[in-house]
């Protein structure tokens, strides 16, 4: 079996600089409680490593980071590389909180093009529900318009000076359709594709790849990114598996298996992913899979 490990793959540069921030508060704040507002990055691994610099988790699906702010009475909290509007900033200052903004620099990008443009017109923003990331975006303003889909574009009101934009970690395959559609609706409507460089190019990798039996995605669940890796590998691709770590192979994955690929999503720490590469390849050579166990202090490494 010839074993592919994609590249690029893994951690972009916005996730490395949210970790990295994480680490320097711990070492800023040795006395205080610190508290990042939903996961730094969606894996939960990176987040059971935070827990060893006394970094604590406040993670609620059903809350938006506005209400979940009410959880946090003291002490720093850090703002996770999806960013966050205005209003929850706001709230942590009359709170008294320390802010620590691990925003990645390409999510603000978009916030600055919304909010340049809201002044003037409407903004249709497309997103995945209840991702933070665009939970940050959409309330910005009272004129954004959330759509995912084809029948929220159907549902939109009569809007004028129409901006389309979006999150920035959504399929490049699926977006022009869904920007195709809503420019029917507003023919006039300007388009600022703000899919960021890192979602891209781990996207195109993917779709480069030639004559794959089998690719291995490794990310969490949770991670947008990561699913879309899964997502533009579905056509193309006859096997996909999508795993969080190297607990989650087994023998049969690799039965007919010719020529294997492996990627990992943005949120993904790199030593999941390495852990798992070599495993295999040590099962090409042995025909044994030895899972050696994860070290949870190497996550952040
Ligand atoms: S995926 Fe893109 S937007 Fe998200 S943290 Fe990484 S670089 Fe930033």
């Amino acid at each position: 079996m010839e074993i592919i490990p994609v590249v690029p793959r893994g951690y972009c540069k916005g996730v490395y600089r949210a970790i990295k921030i994480a680490k320097e508060t711990a070492e800023q704040y040795p006395d205080k409680p610190i508290y990042m507002l939903g996961m730094i990055v969606h894996n939960k691994y990176v987040v059971e490593a935070c827990k060893l610099y006394n970094i604590k988790c406040i993670e609620d699906k059903s809350l938006t980071r506005l209400e979940l702010l009410d959880k946090i009475d003291n002490g720093v909290v850090i703002f996770t590389a999806h960013g966050v509007s205005q209003k929850v900033i706001d709230k942590a200052i009359a709170k008294g909180l320390i802010i620590v903004n691990a925003s990645c620099e390409d999510v603000l990008k978009t916030h600055q093009i919304i909010l340049d443009h809201i002044k003037h017109g409407d903004c249709i923003y497309i997103g995945k529900k209840n991702h933070p990331e665009a939970e940050g975006a959409c309330s910005l303003a009272d004129n954004i318009y959330m759509i995912s889909n084809k029948k929220d574009i159907d549902d939109l009101p009569q809007l004028h000076n129409v901006l389309i934009t979006n999150q920035t970690t959504m399929s490049i395959l699926e977006i022009q359709d869904l920007i195709n559609y809503a420019l029917q609706k507003f023919p006039s409507a300007k388009v600022v594709d703000e899919i960021c460089n890192a979602t891209r190019i781990r996207q195109q990798a993917i779709l480069n790849l030639k004559d794959i039996d089998c690719l291995i995605v490794v990310g969490d669940p949770n991670s947008n990114n990561t699913k879309k890796l899964k997502d533009i590998a579905a056509n193309s691709i006859p096997k996909i598996y999508m795993i969080e770590t190297v607990n989650d192979l087994n023998e049969e994955m690799f039965n007919g298996i010719n020529r294997l690929a492996i990627t990992s999503g943005a949120s993904t720490p790199t030593y999941l992913t390495e852990q798992i590469i070599q495993t295999i390849k040590e099962y090409n050579n042995t025909h044994i899979l030895n899972k050696k166990p994860i070290e949870i202090d190497k996550i952040l490494d």
